[in-house]
């Protein structure tokens, strides 16, 4: 699913695509995931697109913005020549271009109707819903915040690492890559490890998304650029989605837990020992 890297690569191929033009209409193809359609103000200019955790906005010059949440498997993507995409629930229709907003497994939204009653929404009741629900971004998080959002914390890493209101951007692929880095196991908790330990997670946080966001993510099952372009992210992953093969560190063989409930983890049994064999 789109992690910070992917929301990252997507807001900065977007902000080339359509900042400047206008927004002339938009159309809905199906139900449910744009919400609020009839309520939709058209010919708003774009003065730019931005990234919050997982999420991009589209900012408007009237002081609005449109808020997408990719979910499981969106994509904002050109229109192509020819027939529109399987999944294609909506058409934001651009001077001199057509988006697509595709999405087959349909989790995603578009300015959800908890968020505003309209699709494009004041900036600030964005910025407000982002506040109250993103912790800092994974990417710029300082150290002195993940100390004291994580320090304490009695449950375990990986859980935390994915929870939006701990740190905002990190999902499935990316805690895995970073537990892997920093030698944490999954289930360590914070509150039993050094503050060295807790440490490199921090540094192997940024390093590791920093690294993704500079190979345009990782393109796992449908995710791909606003362009359609895959992203680079998948030779370099160290772990995810690759049980039973070598650890590019120590040569032992991958394993994968089918935990946290609905999810899969992958780790280095010698890389990232269990907390209680420490
Ligand atoms: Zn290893």
């Amino acid at each position: 699913m789109p992690e910070l890297p992917e929301a990252e690569t997507i807001a900065r191929g977007l902000d080339a695509l359509i900042r400047g033009r206008r927004l002339l209409g938009a159309r809905s193809l199906t139900k449910g995931i744009c919400e609020r359609l009839s309520k939709y103000p058209v010919d708003a200019r774009v003065s730019g697109v931005s990234r919050r955790g997982k999420k991009v906005l589209v900012h408007f010059d009237e002081g609005t913005a449109l808020l997408v949440s990719l979910g499981m498997s969106g994509q904002l993507r050109r229109r192509p020549n020819g027939p529109l995409p399987k999944h294609t629930h909506m058409i934001l229709r651009f001077e001199g271009l057509d988006l697509l907003y595709v999405d087959p497994r349909r989790l995603g939204r578009l300015t959800p109707s908890r968020v505003a009653t309209t699709m494009l929404a004041p900036d600030r009741e964005v910025a407000r819903w982002c506040d109250g629900r993103l912790g800092p971004d994974a990417l710029d998080v300082s150290w002195a915040e993940f100390r004291a959002r994580l320090a304490l914390r009695r449950g375990a890493f990986k859980p935390l690492l994915l929870n939006q209101r701990v740190i905002a951007g990190v999902g499935n692929i990316y805690a895995d890559e970073v537990l892997h880095r920093a030698g944490v196991h999954p289930k360590a908790r914070p509150v039993d490890l050094s503050a060295e330990a807790l440490r490199r997670v921090h540094r192997a946080t940024k390093a590791v998304l920093k690294k993704a966001v500079k190979a345009c993510g990782t393109s796992f099952r449908d995710y791909v650029t606003p362009t359609g372009a895959s992203g680079d992210f998948g030779n370099s992953l160290a772990v995810y989605g690759r049980e039973g093969e070598c650890c590019r560190k120590c040569g032992s063989a991958i394993k994968r837990l089918r935990w946290p409930p609905g999810r899969s983890t992958y780790y280095c049994p010698s890389c990232q020992p269990e907390p209680n064999a420490r």
